[in-house]
């Protein structure tokens, strides 16, 4: 089977890890310093299930609770990863700012190709991350709340650690397994 190609936004608030799990995932190492306001595009072949997939990583230079979601991230996206901290009440609150938003754009592009909207909001493949697990004595996000908005989401959820390498293919992994699932409902080839 040819592999799949797959494109994945990586969003949320500053400071969060979004670079640093990018490239964890994509080149196995942890950079102390990266430039904040880059946005990058990362690239990285994976299997699982027997299909391989291209996946193209969009590290965007990340949000606040002002920010107009951007255009160019609603379209062509396959799928979405949502990062808060688990050491920062803040970004915890805009991540979940950015997920109304989202339903917001990603409906009104599909609402002109779909009949039901309720089929839309189910079927944006979202995962949620808590990252800095390994901060424990910073910790101001429980496993608990963060499970619980994905579940009220539908979405994947994954507490991950960039340092340590922890839970991070898991959330591309769980990503695409989001991507397939929504593909019932969805055209996303
Ligand atoms: P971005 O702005 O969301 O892309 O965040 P960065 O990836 O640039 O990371 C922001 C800061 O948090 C940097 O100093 C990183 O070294 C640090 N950082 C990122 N991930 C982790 C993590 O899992 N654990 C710890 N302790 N620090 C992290
Ligand atoms: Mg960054």
């Amino acid at each position: 089977m040819p592999a799949k190609q797959r494109k994945i936004a990586i969003m949320g608030y500053r400071s969060v890890g979004k670079s640093s799990l990018s490239i964890q995932f994509v080149d196995g190492q942890f950079v102390d310093s990266y430039d904040p306001t880059i946005e990058n595009t990362f690239v990285k072949s994976t299997r699982i299930n027997n299909q391989d997939y291209d996946l193209k990583l969009v590290d965007t230079a990340g949000q606040d609770e002002y920010s107009i979601f951007p255009a160019q991230y609603s379209m062509d996206i396959h799928g979405y990863v949502l990062v808060y901290s688990i050491t920062s009440h803040k970004s915890f609150e805009v991540v979940q700012i950015l997920y109304d938003k989202l339903l917001d754009m990603t409906g009104k592009i599909q609402n002109s190709s779909v009949k039901s909207p309720t089929s839309c909001v189910s079927s944006v493949p979202i995962v949620l991350v808590g990252n800095k697990k390994d901060l424990h004595m910073e910790r101001m996000i429980s496993y608990d709340e963060g499970k619980r908005l994905a579940e009220s989401w539908k979405a994947g959820f994954v507490e991950a650690s960039a340092k340590q390498n922890d839970g991070v293919s898991d959330i591309f992994h769980m990503v695409l397994v989001e991507i397939e699932k929504s593909n019932g409902n969805n055209v996303q080839e």
